[in-house]
């Protein structure tokens, strides 16, 4: 399918200040030049630890954040070119799921209205047939019609996160980007979480970019998967190649962590050294020489450059 999302050479650097007024001293790279595509209709899973930027990006896919470099093309239009009037015409067609849907919901306000205000603030429907729409969408969403009338904590965490979702396809978007959206929900919920997304996506012909820091999560509903390691992608592939074929340590440590089903089949164990090391500071050459098993003199010299091996599987290491 055609490309709906394109980045190149994103990058988000945070100015480093030796005290609150004093000058700048460095940048955090937060997001140091990522590149890729999200084609209509897939889930790009984007991966990583806490730190490695994943949701700076989701944000500035949506222009959310304000970018240091590079470019986001969105249906071909650059979004960072777009005055304020039509960002704003945009918004409905861009939309985001949070890992705790609560922090975004007004506590005082009735779920009806929280989905309602934004159908009547972008024109979609009037106040006449408001409720009629807000009750359609709760129904997609798995959710009965009587809790239009109740408040935020009222629900448990997976009725709050269908509300969430809710209020993001609400507006009939295009694009959403769910940025953990099952992080902190018991794994049997996280499954029907998942399914809702599954299931909302076929039927509304929905693309994702789908954060997480778990990746037995993204397997399920992913088809591209880009693994993050302080701001840069370690590898890129189609969720077959990564799950059957990882090529870099990170990714194959990321995975020896993933539980698998079938007890015939062994993954080896990978177990890595410590945390992922500070973005002010980070390692020289490969960003995960200091926690690599397979480490070389040459990885501390030389930052291994992004190479496609093949049909679109993109790995940055020395040794592959
Ligand atoms: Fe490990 Fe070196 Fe490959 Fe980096 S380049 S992942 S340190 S082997
Ligand atoms: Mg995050």
């Amino acid at each position: 399918s055609e490309p709906l999302v394109q980045v190149s050479q994103l990058k988000k650097y945070f100015p480093v200040r030796s005290n609150l007024f004093g000058k700048k001293t460095g940048d955090v790279k937060a997001v140091d030049g990522v590149d890729f595509t999200i084609r209509r209709g897939e889930t790009f899973g984007l991966v990583g630890e806490s730190g490695s930027g994943k949701s700076t990006i989701g944000r500035m896919l949506l222009r959310l954040g304000e970018k240091s470099e590079g470019e986001i093309l969105y249906k071909g239009i650059d979004l960072y070119a777009l005055t304020r009037e039509e960002l704003r015409k945009m918004r409905p067609q861009m939309q985001m799921v949070f890992q705790d849907p609560y922090s975004s919901l007004n506590p005082r306000i009735r779920i009806g209205e929280a989905i309602g205000e934004a159908l009547i603030e972008h024109g979609f429907v009037g106040k006449g047939e408001v409720r009629e729409r807000v009750l359609e969408v709760l129904h997609l969403c798995g959710l009965a019609a009587h809790h239009i009338d109740r408040f935020p904590h009222e629900f448990s965490g997976g009725q709050r996160q269908r509300i969430g979702i809710a209020r993001a396809i609400a507006l009939d978007p295009d694009f959403i980007v769910a940025d953990e959206p099952v992080s902190a929900l018991d794994v049997s919920i996280q499954a029907q979480i998942i399914n809702l997304l599954h299931d909302l996506q076929e039927s509304r012909q929905l693309t994702y970019l789908f954060i997480s820091h778990d990746l037995s999560v993204v397997e399920h509903l992913c088809s591209t998967v880009g693994v993050l390691y302080l701001g840069s992608f370690v590898e890129v592939a189609s969720r077959d190649e990564l799950f059957d074929h990882p090529q870099h340590p990170y990714t194959r440590a990321l995975l020896s962590a993933v539980p698998i089903a079938d007890p015939t089949f062994k993954r080896e164990k990978i177990i890595l050294k410590g945390d992922i090391p500070s973005p002010l500071d980070p390692p020289s050459g490969c960003k995960f020489h200091t926690r690599c098993p397979l480490a070389q003199e040459v990885c501390q010299a030389e930052r291994p450059a992004l190479r496609d091996l093949g049909a679109g599987h993109l790995v940055a290491c020395h040794l592959v």
